[in-house]
């Protein structure tokens, strides 16, 4: 049977699960996607806003890059503070490649780019039909509830889980999740401005104890993310606040599958791993892991994809757990510390190299389908 001609069902239409929809459609596949929510994120409450250069790099041939660089904010600096005190500031364009490292890009804006793609190959999600269950894993067998309640089961070749944290598909072929849970939350919240704002540079403010991170998302849309609940009374406005437009507080995991497929169930993105946002890796990740599933479904090697994969999710949820670490510590005297040693850390040429290596997303294998891919 050509390769084109397998069936395959990917469940969910976040950046993961539509990411490997459109790797697959283009290299001649007609997957099914099905997701259980009405649409795309809402582009008020986008999760995700970093898109490094691995991604930029991974979605060229889909020329979902081209679409991306015309709506994103490249960044050009990353800056640390401590009370009113410039600690250090890295340019963040400094990496090999065309790319900036990292650029800004809501996470609804990257799904309908991503949509909009998918559509030029007749492949569009069915919305509000959710997977109930998935039994068996070599010829896999597929509950589905459909938008009008009835249920439809159907057989697939390859069953795809990028449904997210909270996977259906991983619970129900007996993937474990192992992992842990940071005590402390996270707060988040997104202000439109009036006047349009510097959308060049991420900031942030080392306080004691805590971090209070300023991101752009949009010309006149700020995000600040903190470890703090009262952040939002510590906030330097760059200007007069047209609306606070989301907010939002969110418990922060470190976990990732032992295997990322079992027979011809797969899992991608957020079902696989998640952590947390320091480094901007999750979707960046998810989007990675179905560019190489897609490329390897198309070989007929997918049987290699998680022995390929785990080692890339294990480097990147370490290095989000240190930067993690960093930012979020609470003993006096270790801050003391940091603070002393970010300045002189940041100077170096070398930790400036790695830094932007792992923002980039440099720091996993590159796409051997791409040629020249860093
Ligand atoms: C505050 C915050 C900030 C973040 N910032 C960044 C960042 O800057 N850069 C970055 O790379 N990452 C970031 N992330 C992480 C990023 O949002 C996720 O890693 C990314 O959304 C994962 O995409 P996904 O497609 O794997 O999963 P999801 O986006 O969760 O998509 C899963 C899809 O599956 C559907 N689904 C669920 N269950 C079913 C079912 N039973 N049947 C059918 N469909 C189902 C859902 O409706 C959903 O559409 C951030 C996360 C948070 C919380």
């Amino acid at each position: 049977m050509a390769p084109g001609h397998r069936s395959i069902l990917i469940a969910g239409a976040g950046t993961t699960g539509l990411t490997v929809a459109l790797e697959l459609a283009r290299r001649g596949f007609r997957p099914r996607v099905v997701d259980n929510d009405v649409g795309p994120v809402p582009l008020a409450e986008s999760r995700a806003l970093g898109v490094n250069a691995r991604t930029l790099t991974l979605l060229g041939p889909s020329r979902v890059t081209d679409a991306i660089l015309q709506e994103a904010q490249q960044i050009a600096q990353f800056r640390a503070t401590s009370e009113g005190r410039r600690l250090a500031t890295v340019d963040t364009t400094k990496v090999p490649g065309r790319f900036s490292a990292i650029y800004a890009l809501a996470q609804g804006h990257t799904e309908r780019l991503l949509l909009s793609k998918l559509d030029d190959y007749e492949v569009d999600p069915e919305w509000q039909t959710a997977i109930e269950k998935v039994s068996g894993d070599a010829k896999p067998v597929v509950t589905l509830r459909k938008p009008d309640g009835t249920v439809e089961t159907a057989t697939f070749d390859i069953v795809i889980g990028a449904d997210g944290a909270h996977s259906v598909v991983r619970k129900a072929v007996g993937i474990g999740f192992p992992g842990e849970a940071l005590e402390s939350s996270f707060y988040l919240a997104d202000f439109r401005y009036k006047k349009e704002i510097d959308p060049h540079f991420i900031e942030m403010q080392l306080v004691d104890p805590g971090m209070i991170g300023r991101i752009p998302v949009e010309r006149d849309v700020l995000r600040f993310i903190s470890t703090l609940p009262d952040f939002e009374t510590r906030i330097v406005h760059p200007g007069p606040v047209a609306e606070r437009l989301w907010a939002s507080e969110f418990r922060i995991h470190f976990r990732h599958v032992e295997e990322m497929a079992k027979g011809n169930v797969f899992l991608a993105g957020d079902a696989a791993h998640i952590h947390s946002p320091a480094g901007a890796r999750g979707m960046n990740l998810g989007i990675e892991d179905a560019c190489w599933l897609a490329y390897l479904i198309s070989e007929g090697r997918e049987s290699e994809y998680s022995r390929l994969r785990l080692p890339a999710v294990k480097t990147v949820l370490k290095q989000t757990r240190q930067l993690t670490m960093l930012i979020a510590m609470r003993n006096r005297l270790a801050i003391s510390i940091r603070n002393l040693a970010v300045p002189v850390l940041f100077r170096l040429p070398a930790f400036q190299r790695r830094l932007l290596n792992g923002v980039a997303g440099y720091d996993t294998p590159p796409p051997p389908w791409i040629d020249g891919a860093l």
